[in-house]
């Protein structure tokens, strides 16, 4: 059974980073569509007697309109709410808000250092978070209650970066870090794909805990249900299985899920 469906509802996103995998179609489903399909989720997860949760994702789920009344929705509904943010709009009153709806707020965080994330492009026209606004929002969410988790994706571009005194600072509830992937066909981002090899050494410095996925590990191992409302388990766009069509059980099982690695995820 599936405990977490990955909502992926806009394609919005203030950043441009290299290894963004979202094909940035720049389509958002409207607040009646959420409606249905958290409607279905919830079936979904009382049939099977689920405690069960929603991660709200995109693009940057802070751009849209609809995202404070999303989360109120979700939580009306009993079920868990926990997003991923690029953190460019995260702010102390959102937090505050949310203080009894959310469970956990991720964070990317892929380079502490200015001109690193301007090479990855997560900045938006020139802007970038500093350390220092990322440790103010992850204590925030710490003393708030709301767990903490922390994304890195590594590349050629961030390889050689310590994030050891970043994260001993911030100390997240869960800190993952990410190979970044790429279609063969990209030739452009290619050269930044790490190597097993380098991961290993990237890895060896971290003094903290943390969960490692490959991105072999990541295909196929989500259940993403994307901003047309289709779902599938990666968020390219390619699946043609509306939700809108079916109830969430039955889409499901038209999906080649790697169980295996998404157990693996969540436990
Ligand atoms: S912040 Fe996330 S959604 Fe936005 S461009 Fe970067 S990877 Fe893509």
């Amino acid at each position: 059974m599936y405990s977490c469906i990955n909502l992926h509802f806009t394609d919005f996103c203030n950043y441009h980073c290299k290894h963004c995998f979202v094909k940035k179609e720049n389509y958002e489903l409207s607040f009646d569509e959420l409606k249905t399909i958290v409607d279905k989720i919830q079936k979904y997860f009382n049939a099977n007697n689920i405690k069960g949760r929603i991660n709200l994702a995109g693009g940057e789920p802070l751009m849209s309109r609809n995202i404070d009344k999303l989360i109120e929705y979700i939580s009306s509904k009993n079920i868990d709410v926990s997003i991923i943010t690029n953190g460019y709009y995260l702010d102390d009153e959102f937090i505050e808000r949310h203080i009894n709806q959310i469970s956990t707020i991720g964070i990317s965080v892929d380079s502490l250092d200015y001109d690193t994330n301007i090479k990855i492009g997560r900045c938006f026209k020139a802007n970038v978070l500093s350390k220092e606004q990322l440790i103010h929002l992850c204590n925030k969410i710490r003393k708030s209650g709301i767990k903490l988790k922390i994304n890195t994706c590594i590349s050629k571009l961030n390889i050689n970066e310590n994030f050891n005194d970043f994260i001993y600072e911030v100390k997240p509830d869960r800190y993952k870090i990410l190979q970044m992937s790429c279609d063969e066909s990209d030739i452009r981002n290619r050269n930044n794909v790490v190597t097993d090899e380098e991961v290993k050494t990237f890895l060896s410095r971290i003094d903290y805990k943390y969960i490692y996925e490959n991105a072999e590990e990541m295909k196929h191992s989500y259940i993403i249900i994307d901003s047309e409302g289709n779902i599938a388990t990666d968020n390219s766009h390619a699946s043609n299985i509306s939700i809108f069509n079916y109830e969430l059980e039955d889409a499901i099982q038209l999906l080649n899920v790697d169980y295996k690695n998404y157990i693996k995820r969540y436990v």
